[in-house]
């Protein structure tokens, strides 16, 4: 298949003191696929995603080398993201979930969905809602909301407290309240974890689903049955570098990645 990258980056390092949480040359996102971003811990990858989606960012060539060398570069959909807000690369159309589960818990399933409608750090929330357009909207957004929820089959518990739902249902509630916002490249930060058994094929089912309407998903996950088990393509990242990419099954074969994980422990 022809590539046709939806997401691309170039020279994009984070350091933290003395470590370098994240140091990627080049990496491509292709659309219309479910990308697994995998790695041992502390590869970088938590770190890569909150760089691409706005939330934190990198260390400038200038302070590493004195002067502006390669500077980082990344765009969504042809056009640049460095310096944008997470706000604004959500309204781009790139939305992502967290590893720890940011379901507000002592707000209802509803409401976590109405806060899904704005941008993803919820900015000016309370104001827009003083605008007499939001009244108009919100018919609408409560009907996408309640649709959006019955698909993940979290409707009837639309009225009970976040915090209520089990690690699956809150991974189906984040998945839901992300696509509150239409994006065309959904970021899932191990969707697996915390999730019981009987909700891995149903999880696993709605990813894929995402994927056949023509979404682009990227995930990070330690669990290498679901890597195996969904994704198109993987991408391998360890010391901050990418380290492997190809299919599942050539990847896991790789002795760069096999070396990389036994590394870690
Ligand atoms: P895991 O699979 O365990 O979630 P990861 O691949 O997501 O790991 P990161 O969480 O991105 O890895 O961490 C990469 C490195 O950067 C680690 O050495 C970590 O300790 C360091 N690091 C990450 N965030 C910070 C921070 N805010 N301050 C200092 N060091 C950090």
């Amino acid at each position: 298949k022809k590539p046709d990258p939806i997401m691309s980056v170039d020279n994009i390092v984070r350091n933290f003191g003395g470590i370098t949480a994240v140091d990627v040359d080049h990496l491509e996102v292709q659309r219309g696929i479910i990308t697994a971003l995998i790695g041992p811990n502390g590869a970088g990858k938590t770190t890569f995603f909150n760089l691409i989606t706005g939330f934190d960012r990198p260390t400038s060539a200038a302070s590493r080398f004195g002067r502006n060398e390669k500077s980082a570069r990344w765009s969504f959909e042809g056009k640049s993201l460095a310096n944008t807000s997470a706000s604004k690369v959500s309204r781009a159309g790139m939305v992502r979930t967290f590893q720890l589960t940011k379901a507000l818990s002592r707000m209802t399933v509803m409401d976590n969905m109405m806060l899904g409608a704005r941008d993803q750090t919820g900015e000016n929330l309370f104001l827009s809602w003083l605008k007499p357009s939001w009244a108009a909207q919100e018919r609408e957004i409560e009907e996408k909301a309640k649709a959006l929820l019955d698909r993940f089959r979290l409707l009837e518990k639309k009225d009970d407290y976040a915090g209520s739902l089990s690690g699956g249902q809150r991974k189906l509630l984040e998945m839901a309240r992300a696509l509150m916002t239409d994006p065309t490249m959904i970021m899932l930060d191990e969707p697996m974890a915390g999730v019981n058994p009987a909700l891995t094929q149903s999880l696993l089912g709605h990813i894929q689903a995402l994927r056949d309407e023509g979404m682009t998903v990227l995930f990070v996950e330690h669990d290498m049955h679901m890597v195996r088990h969904i994704s198109d393509w993987v991408v391998v990242m360890a010391e901050g570098k990418v380290v492997a990419e190809g299919d599942a099954n050539t990847v896991m074969a790789d002795p760069a990645v096999i070396d990389a994980y036994l590394g870690a422990h």
